[in-house]
């Protein structure tokens, strides 16, 4: 076949939401996007370890419950309700942080990370490194703020 598919890991197609007209600033240049990426991949570090941190300390609160050593050997099934288990004890502040971390790292590894989920547009790099899980630019973000502003007043 000579057709050759290349999956394209940046979603190009954009205009989603064709209400607003915005310019997307957009790095172009390989440079650019080389130096972008070289900057998500320290973002991503950093989120691993945050990540790591938050688990253990978690874990660290495991560890003092009686029924520690209650799990023998019983194979994937009962590591998962385990995992549940865990899960259910982070606390939700923590839990919903653990969770955008994952998601940023997810998004990060398909190729999504960055962009701007209500406009499309690329979330510029120090808006990342300052807040690496967020998923909105910094105009949607505050529009979005002064919207609630006004359905809580
Ligand atoms: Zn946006």
């Amino acid at each position: 076949m000579p057709e050759k598919k290349r999956q394209s890991k940046r979603n190009t197609s954009g205009s989603t939401t064709a209400t607003k007209k915005k310019k997307c600033k957009k790095a172009s240049t390989n440079k650019e996007i080389s130096e972008r990426q070289q900057r998500i991949l320290e973002i991503r570090k950093s989120l691993a370890q945050q990540k790591e941190q938050l688990l253990q300390e978690a874990g660290s609160a495991l560890n003092t419950l009686p029924d520690e050593n209650a799990f023998p050997d019983m194979g994937d099934q009962a590591t998962a309700e385990i995992d549940r288990n865990f899960m259910l004890r982070l606390r939700g502040r923590e839990q919903r942080l653990l969770k955008k971390i994952e998601l940023a790292m997810e998004r990060i590894d398909n190729g999504t990370y960055g962009i701007c989920e209500i406009c499309g547009c690329e979330i510029g790099i120090k808006r990342l490194e300052a807040r690496p899980v967020t998923t909105m630019c910094i105009e949607c973000k505050t529009e979005q703020e002064e919207e609630e502003k006004i359905i809580e007043s």
